[in-house]
Order: structure tokens, then C-alpha cells, then sequence
């Protein structure tokens, strides 16, 4: 790319609700404009305009003709903001017909859906492909007519996934030499459409919900940018949630693997699996906040941050459940739990933790509470000969639990740090019903009850992040 001589180059991403409508697309085009650095933009569907082509898709194929409504729905909004945003004359005119017949196609595929009745996975991306391809169209179409040299980039050119629908894995060899080839030639900035792929095929594909995030980090490795910035609605990555946590505080830094457990661990800012393509080129991901541009937000880079605090962040999982396996008989008997995990993963439970006392005499998984009954049901079948023959005496399920963990690469080696964690959530009388803590001492995680959540993250937070 020979992006050395060219200066620094930015991919930048906004999700939905920073346009969600025109005055917040203006915003963000001045934010474009504000750096000739940003070179890429990637965008979501305007807010809530994905969940509208999803609800139209399921009402078309139950015969339920309100997804004309959630049609006109899309449509008023994509013209509203055309109306709003660009001036009329030609450029106007050849949008909205480029528009129009973009939500033709979509109003003939409801049809085609309503007449069969079914809406497969792939007819599904195709429909979701509409919110992104229309607001690209549209922005990229303000950004000409204000005198700015924009180019819409339609993703399924660019991000080659396989046929899994719904959530396409991306061939990043491939995908990578059509970036290249597509982004020589852009004239002004590119406008790429966030979220959506297509097959070896040619089929629409997306890259799973909230997938513009994957998106930006694909193109920015693709095209080896110098950073990849995801815009949001937060000052970046909190160290605790500030809805439970009053005094939670932005992270200014965040080694990769710091940003992956917490988000792992349902900091809600970043997905884990989007960090991929740009911690392999070692691009840095700084989040940032749309609303509050003086905010500095969170680095996220394969430098490790310099700080004093004795961990960084806690992050925590409502609705889980914990599972227990329990039995003398397993005492010193090889297999079992490798029985237990192949018996969970078959059922396609995902295990959030383990752990097992050297005792022992129990093994306890944690889970979604939304899996553990049947994840229960499974073990009982699967084991049905060690629980005859008393080995194992019981498969327990206790439901309404949360899980905490704190998270930091400064744990590493900090002697009596589970002593004050622990100290901290007894003085607040929380009771801990499971302990996990991975070799890597970077992560302490716990089950509570879910009633004791607020007491045991600010407890936490008050203890390691507030003095
Ligand atoms: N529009 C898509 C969604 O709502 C993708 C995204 O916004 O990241 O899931």
C-alpha cells in the first residue's frame, strides 16, 4: 500500500445510533472532515433500521401483511433523510432513483417471502443487506453534493465469507487481495457498507449482528492502516458498567488481551472477534465517542499499558447458571469430565467457566441459564451409567447467578490480590459460589447471586479503583 509516503491512514467506523437520522449523519460527516487521515469510513444501518427489515422478513413470511408498514417505515426514513441531506438537482434525482430501486428489490423479495412463506437464513442477509446499502448511498451522496469527493463501497465486492449465513467466516486471503485491488483507485473517501459479505457464489452474506465493528477492522487490516477508529455512543471502555457502577471511569489504555476478556465478559463496547484482523497487523483500535468529541476515548494496542491500579477493569455476565456435577465416585477417576465437556459441547452449550476443587468431588460448570436445563437433561443421558453406579450421586442446576471477573495484566504476580478481592466481597457480605482463576493471572472470575451484583461490583470497583 506504500502507506508510508502517503501520511497516516485512518479506517473509521460509526454504528447506528450515531446516524440515526440527518442531523446525526451531519454530525458524523464533519467528524469525516475533520482529518484528511480518514480515509475509509464504515457504516450500520441507520438505528434500528436492521430490526425493521428483520421484523418485515419474519411478518412477509407468516403471511402477516404489516410488513408493508415496516416497508413504508423504511422507506419514509431513507427518503426523509435524502430530502434532508441532499439539495435538489441531478445528484438528488440519480440517488433516489439509485434509492428507489434498491427498495424495489426489497419490497419484491418481502413479496417473493409472503407468496412462499419462508425466509431462509440467506434470503434473511439479503433483506438485512438493504440498511447499510441504503445509508452508504445516502451519505456518500451528501458528502458529493456538499463539494467533498466521496465513494460508495458496496462490502460484498470486498469481504468474501463462505456460505454460512447469518454469520459468515470471512476467507481473509482472498477478502484481503480484493480490498487492494478495490481501494487503489477511490476517489475522495470510501464509503463501505458495514455488516455485509457475499459467498464465493456471489450470495449476500453478513458477518453477524452488530457485525460493522468486524467490518472496520477487516478493511483497516485489509488496506494496513495506521488505525482503526470505532465511533459509539461512550467515552470508551469503562472499567466497570456505570449503570451498576457509579464510579466506573474510562480506560485510557488496554493491552489486547485485557480488551478481549472484558469484552468476553460483557463489556458491552467491542466484540472480542473484532480485535482479530487488526491485533494480526498490529493496528491499534481507538474507540470513541460521537457525542463527545473532546473525550480522548480507549486505546486498544498490542503495547502494555503503564498503570497503578492493581487491575483494570470488572466486567460481569448476568443470567448464568452454574452446573454441578457431584460424586465421590470421581475421585481419581480419569475421563470424567472429558465425558462431561463432549456431552456439553455436542449440545452445543457454550461453557463460560469451570472449575473443579482438587478434591475432586465435584466439577461445576458455568453456563447461560438459557442452556442449563437442557445442558442438564444432556449430562443425565450421557452419564446415565456413572450416575446408576452411584459415581456420580447428582447433576445440580442453580439459576439467577452472575458472574464477575476482574481483569488486568497487572494481576500477574500480585501476592495477596485474591485475599483483598475476596476480603472486600466478604466485608459486603457477598457470598461466592464458585471461584475461576486461569494460569495467566490476568483474570479472577466468581459466580454470586444475581441480587448481590451492585454490592460485589462496587465493592470491587471501591477496593482496586477508587482510592
Ligand atoms: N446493522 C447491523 C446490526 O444492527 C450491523 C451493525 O450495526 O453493526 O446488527
Amino acid at each position: 500500500m506504500g502507506k508510508k509516503k502517503r501520511g497516516t491512514m485512518k479506517v473509521i467506523k460509526f454504528g447506528g445510533s450515531s446516524v440515526s437520522d440527518s442531523s446525526k449523519i451531519k454530525a458524523v460527516v464533519e467528524i469525516i472532515l475533520s482529518s484528511r487521515e480518514n480515509r475509509f469510513v464504515v457504516l450500520s444501518a441507520m438505528k434500528g433500521i436492521t430490526n425493521t427489515l428483520i421484523a418485515s422478513a419474519r411478518a412477509a413470511e407468516a403471511g402477516d401483511r404489516s410488513y408493508k408498514e415496516q416497508y413504508e417505515e423504511v422507506e419514509t426514513r431513507t427518503y426523509g433523510a435524502l430530502k434532508e441531506l441532499v439539495r435538489e438537482g441531478t445528484l438528488y434525482e440519480t440517488t433516489k432513483e439509485t434509492l428507489q430501486s434498491m427498495l424495489e428489490e426489497y419490497h419484491d423479495i418481502l413479496h417473493g417471502v409472503e407468496l412462499i412463506r419462508e425466509c431462509s437464513l440467506r434470503s434473511l442477509d439479503l433483506i438485512m443487506s438493504f440498511g447499510e446499502r441504503l445509508n452508504c448511498t445516502i451519505v456518500s451522496a451528501y458528502m458529493n453534493d456538499a463539494g467533498h469527493k466521496a465513494e460508495y463501497i458496496d462490502a460484498r465486492e470486498i469481504i468474501r465469507t463462505d456460505s454460512s449465513f447469518g454469520k459468515g467466516s470471512v476467507d481473509f486471503p482472498r477478502t484481503y487481495e480484493l480490498i487492494r485491488e478495490r481501494v487503489r483507485n477511490v476517489n475522495g473517501v470510501g464509503i463501505i457498507t458495514g455488516f455485509i459479505a457475499s459467498s464465493a457464489q456471489g450470495f449476500t452474506t453478513t458477518l453477524g449482528r452488530n457485525g460493522s465493528d468486524y467490518t472496520a477492522s477487516i478493511i483497516a487490516a485489509g488496506v494496513e492502516a495506521d488505525v482503526c477508529e470505532i465511533w459509539t455512543d461512550v467515552d470508551g471502555v469503562l472499567t466497570a458498567d456505570p449503570r451498576v457502577v457509579p464510579g466506573a471511569k474510562v480506560i485510557d489504555q488496554l493491552s489486547i488481551e485485557e480488551a478481549m476478556e472484558l469484552s468476553f465478559f460483557g463489556a458491552e463496547v467491542i466484540h472480542p472477534s473484532t480485535l482479530i484482523p487488526t491485533v494480526e497487523k498490529e493496528i491499534p483500535v481507538i474507540i470513541r465517542n460521537t457525542m463527545n468529541l473532546s473525550a480522548p476515548g480507549t486505546v486498544i494496542s498490542g503495547m502494555k499499558p503503564k498503570r497503578t491500579a492493581p487491575i483494570t477493569g470488572i466486567a460481569s455476565i448476568d443470567e448464568v447458571a452454574l452446573i454441578n456435577v457431584e460424586g465421590g465416585g470421581m475421585i481419581g477417576m480419569p475421563g470424567v469430565a472429558s465425558r462431561i465437556f463432549t456431552s456439553l459441547a455436542e449440545e452445543d452449550v457454550n461453557v463460560i467457566m469451570i472449575s473443579q476443587a482438587s478434591s475432586e468431588h465435584s466439577i461445576c460448570i458455568v453456563c447461560r441459564q438459557s442452556e442449563a436445563e437442557r445442558a442438564k437433561s444432556r449430562l443425565e443421558k450421557d452419564l446415565a451409567d456413572v450416575i446408576a453406579s452411584k459415581r456420580i450421586q447428582k447433576i445440580g442446576v442453580q439459576i439467577d447467578l452472575e458472574l464477575v471477573a476482574v481483569i488486568g495484566d497487572n494481576m500477574k504476580g500480585q501476592v495477596g490480590l485474591s485475599g483483598r478481592l475476596f476480603s472486600a466481597l466478604g466485608d459486603s457480605q457477598v457470598n461466592i459460589l464458585a471461584i475461576a482463576q486461569g494460569s495467566t493471572e490476568k483474570n479472577i472470575s466468581l459466580v454470586i447471586e444475581k441480587k448481590q451484583r451492585e454490592t460485589a461490583l462496587n465493592a470491587i470497583h471501591r477496593t482496586f479503583l477508587e482510592s
